[in-house]
């Protein structure tokens, strides 16, 4: 990095916000993906809008790397800076600045933490659905950068169908003020797009009336696939889980051994079920379920409310929990149909078998996600290469069931050598074109999402 880049972040108002220090950087060269690592030049840890609007414009005059950060929980490496970068971490912008009790919607800042916004939303009878497992660290300017989703994503939507505005700094274009409506196209661009097109600096989040009613069904089968086999019918039989998740074996016995939460241990695959509504509308879709789970044989558990929350609370602890089976992982993050959910989970676990490594595959099954998380001991080179093998291997199950190669972790630096595989040539023209009318001089989060040759293009 250059003096003259940080001759100008000192004038944006000194320590204690910006961090140059070897020892004060560490913690910023990596996110919560394993076997990924940056080596920033400098943190600028932004308090306003004008501080985030500065540092930018600073790297783009100096042609610096920028890489926006919050929680850095990503799972896709997509927050894991370029050498040499400076990193606009928003974690300080953490204001609530309106709520429109009326109108149901609130305006925030960037660092605002997903499960702190949503308790917000409880406290005043109100719910905000998006709610990565992650949300207890996660940030909403991360949620909408990456347009998380979650266990509620299926019925509810996922953080895109919750913003009804941004305020973004964008390399080429300055601060955009965007309004849902009016600006529907930008706003969709700049969801999802992983930090590479701008920096959020403010979100307009639309709520809506907490369901009255709720209730909760574990079921347990033989194996994964006939539990996935049992999704796809529950979907097409007209019931519309709030949210349906799906445990294999290893992702239980890891729950299992680190903490006695009480799932069944012999479950070779398990659906945990929370339907919501109206108390006609829970107390109907109960009774089609209970009989669709009997029918399709599977051990069926009328789970009482406080068990219920605990299993949530297991369910949202699924990534650390794997430790417990080895010490590290690399996850994937896959989506198809749901006629497509238990082929694809046997064709990832031969692939699995065949390269003799340990995956474990858990997801938001509703929407079709399913998680591989192949496990690896880190001190074992061999291990760790055979882990990482099979990340183009489910990336192509993915991709030929139909499927697409992410749902809902982004590309980041994990899944960026595969978006050619997922798109034809006219579309990732289009999609270089887009990365370039935001930012010509590929200054956000080079390396993530885009397909490669738009940086060649970008010169
Ligand atoms: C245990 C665990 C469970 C998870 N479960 C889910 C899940 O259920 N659903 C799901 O969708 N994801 C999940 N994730 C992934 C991750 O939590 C989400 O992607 C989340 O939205 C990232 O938020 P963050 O604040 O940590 O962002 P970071 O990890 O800091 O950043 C993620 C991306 O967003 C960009 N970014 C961050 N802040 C901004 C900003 N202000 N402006 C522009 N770009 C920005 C970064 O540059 C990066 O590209 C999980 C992760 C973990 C560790």
């Amino acid at each position: 990095m250059t003096t003259a880049l940080l001759a100008d972040l000192q004038r944006l108002g000194g320590a204690p916000h910006l961090l140059v220090h070897p020892d004060e950087l560490v913690a910023y060269g990596y996110d919560a993906t394993m076997g990924y690592r940056g080596a920033p030049a400098a943190v600028v840890l932004a308090e306003t809008e004008a501080q985030v609007v500065e540092g930018l414009a600073a790297a783009v005059a100096r042609g610096v790397p920028c890489l926006a950060r919050g929680a850095a929980t990503s799972l896709s490496a997509s927050a894991v800076p370029p050498d040499g970068a400076l990193v606009i971490d928003t974690n300080r912008m953490r204001r609530i600045t309106d709520f429109d009790a009326e109108r149901r919607r609130a305006v925030v800042e960037p660092g605002v933490v997903t499960r702190d916004f949503r308790d917000f939303a409880a406290e005043r009878g109100l719910f905000y659905a998006p709610d990565p497992s992650s949300e207890a660290a996660a940030t909403i300017g991360g949620n909408v950068a990456t347009n998380a989703g979650g266990p509620y994503a299926f019925k509810y939507g996922v953080t895109r169908d919750a913003v009804i505005g941004l305020r973004v700094v964008t390399p080429r274009h300055g601060l955009l003020s965007l309004a849902r409506g009016a600006d529907d196209g930008v706003i969709d661009l700049i969801i999802g797009s992983e930090g590479t097109l701008g920096i959020v600096t403010q979100v307009t989040l639309q709520l809506r009336p907490l369901p009255s009613h709720r209730t909760v069904r574990a079921a347990s089968f033989p194996d994964g696939e006939s539990a996935l086999r049992v999704v796809a019918r529950i979907m097409e039989g007209g019931i519309t889980p709030a949210k349906l998740e799906f445990l294999d074996d290893i992702t239980v016995e890891s729950l299992e051994r680190s903490r006695p939460w009480g799932f069944p241990r012999d479950a070779g695959g398990l659906l945990l079920v929370e339907l919501d509504g109206t108390e006609a509308e829970v107390r109907a879709e109960s009774i089609a379920l209970d009989e669709l789970l009997r029918s399709a044989g599977g051990g069926m558990d009328r789970v009482n409310p406080d068990r219920a929350e605990r299993w949530w609370e297991a369910r949202r602890g699924i990534t650390a929990s794997l430790a417990k089976i080895r010490p590290a992982k690399i996850g994937e993050d896959i989506c198809v149909p749901y006629s497509q959910l238990a082929p694809t989970f046997t064709a990832v676990k031969q692939a699995a078998d065949d390269a003799d490594v340990v995956v474990a595959i858990f997801g938001h099954a509703a929407d079709g996600t399913l998680h591989p998380n192949m496990l690896y001991d880190p001190t074992d080179a061999d291990e760790r290469e055979r882990a990482f093998g099979l990340l183009p291997i489910v990336a192509d199950a993915g991709l030929s069931a139909g499927g697409i190669l992410s749902g809902e972790h982004g590309l980041g630096r994990v899944k960026q050598p595969f978006v050619d595989r997922a798109y034809d040539a006219p579309t990732l023209a289009a999609m270089r074109g887009i990365k370039r009318a935001f930012d010509p001089d590929n200054i956000m989060n080079p390396g993530a999402m885009w397909p490669t040759e738009s940086v060649e293009a970008h010169r």
